[in-house]
């Protein structure tokens, strides 16, 4: 083990608390900042697939992990008046699959991240970085919104797609995000449909709504998706998302009328573009970029939870095995951004799947999606990409 690190995380999500974990592990001194007052809550279910599943299994919390999995065992694809289309079997048992992949709500993984580290890792909510300084001493200069400076041996931008550490350090974040084309909203309303460990996705041109039932069915999420190009949106301003969303589901067949009401009484609203982060270098100087804010895949990948696991997994190796923090972060870089790339370009798969353009990609999804089973048993398809590239990096011990 090299000189403990004190090493300075924004953002308390998915990847700031796994390198915490690990830095801890490894005798470092992580400090986290989270810009919320408290955990952030939110978001569909995410999966935890191949090597990701390796990293939570060294965490400890596997059990913790398969013990909060969604149990949505079918998505059923239906038509205008609710009539199904047809049904997709998403997985031969909760059982069986959980040797695999696990999904599970955002909300779960973050708190049980969360909970791996509280007790040993110092964390500040309702706080974030305002300027990022190389310091004299060869460490870096962070200050504070409220609290007071200090000097720190690393900064990690944990902190999301809007990364704000990103903007400090690199500059305005549109210089390096890439839009897929569609935005999504994600928010918590009643089961009134009464689906029992199920999802329901109803799809017109360029536009996709859905609900998925969660753990106990009394609860559910709404999902609404749609292709635009740019929008000037304040990501600030909920009331302007919903005005935004109203318009462009207006007129939707299905239930969608009934998932715009439940918009304004959400505890949970969620909206943002689907882009995926692209930098042409992840780190600069001793400031590093982890998960979303360096290598958004975007939720169309799937991949975003995994990279941030296994991601954090290889940072905290490399910060621990190599002296200088500057080649350390080089040196993660250069071992793990194929993996990133190959799980980036899942992207475009996902979109077209979930939001087809026309009534005729509509009809080409449907015929498609028939084939799923037989593709999936020949290793090929959409299917078979994601596994390949869930499982494209080893870990070292
Ligand atoms: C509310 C929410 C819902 C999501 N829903 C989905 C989903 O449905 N499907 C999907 O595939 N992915 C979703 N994501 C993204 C998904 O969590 C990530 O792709 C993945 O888990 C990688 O996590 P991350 O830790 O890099 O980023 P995130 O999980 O986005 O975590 C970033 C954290 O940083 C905090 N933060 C932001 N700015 C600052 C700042 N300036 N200072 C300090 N802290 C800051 C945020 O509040 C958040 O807690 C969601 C993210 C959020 C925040």
């Amino acid at each position: 083990m090299r000189r403990p690190l004190t090493i300075l995380i924004s953002g308390v999500g998915v990847a700031g608390p796994a390198l915490a974990y690990w830095l801890h592990r490894r005798g470092h001194r992580p400090i986290l900042v989270e810009r919320m007052p408290q955990l952030r809550v939110g978001g569909h279910a995410v999966d935890i697939r191949g090597t990701a599943l390796e990293v939570v299994r060294r965490m400890g919390l596997v059990s913790a992990v398969r013990d909060a999995r969604t149990q949505i065992d079918t998505l059923s694809v239906v038509r205008p008046d609710g009539r199904r289309t047809y049904d997709i079997r998403l997985r031969p048992s909760h059982e069986t699959r959980g040797d695999h992949d696990v999904e599970i709500m955002r909300d779960d993984l973050v708190r049980i991240l969360f909970d791996a580290i509280a007790e040993d890792v110092e964390v500040v909510f309702g706080d974030w970085l305002c300027a990022i300084a190389p310091h004299e001493n060869g460490g870096v200069a962070v200050e504070f919104e409220h609290g007071s400076p200090r000097e720190v041996d690393v900064v990690i931008g944990a902190d999301g797609h809007h990364s704000s550490v990103r903007e400090l350090t690199f500059g305005p974040e549109d210089r390096f995000t890439t839009h897929l084309g569609a935005y999504l909203s994600i928010y918590t309303l009643d089961n009134a449909l009464g689906l029992a460990d199920q999802a329901v996705l109803y799809n017109e041109p360029g536009r996709g709504a859905a609900m998925f039932t969660v753990r106990g069915n009394e609860r559910a999420k709404a999902v609404l998706l749609f292709r635009s190009r740019p929008l000037d949106i304040d990501f600030g301003d909920p009331g302007m998302q919903w005005a935004l969303l109203r318009e462009r589901f207006d007129g939707m067949g299905w239930e969608t009328a009934r998932l715009i009401d439940a918009l304004p009484h959400a505890h949970d609203f969620y909206f943002d573009e689907m882009s995926q982060v692209k930098m042409p270098y992840w780190s600069k100087g001793r400031v590093g970029l982890l998960g979303d804010a360096g290598f958004g895949p975007s939720p169309m990948s799937g991949q975003g939870t995994s990279l941030a696991l296994i991601g954090a997994y290889l940072l905290a190796h490399h910060l621990s095995n190599t002296a200088d923090p500057v080649e350390a972060l080089a040196l993660w870089e250069s071992g793990f951004r194929q993996t990133v790339t190959q799980n980036q370009d899942l992207a475009t798969g996902g979109l077209t799947a979930l939001l087809p353009a026309s009534r005729t990609a509509i009809l080409a999804r449907n015929q498609a999606v028939r084939m799923l089973p037989v593709l999936a048993r020949l290793g090929l398809g959409f299917g078979g990409r994601v596994e390949r590239a869930s499982r494209a990096v080893i870990l070292p011990d």
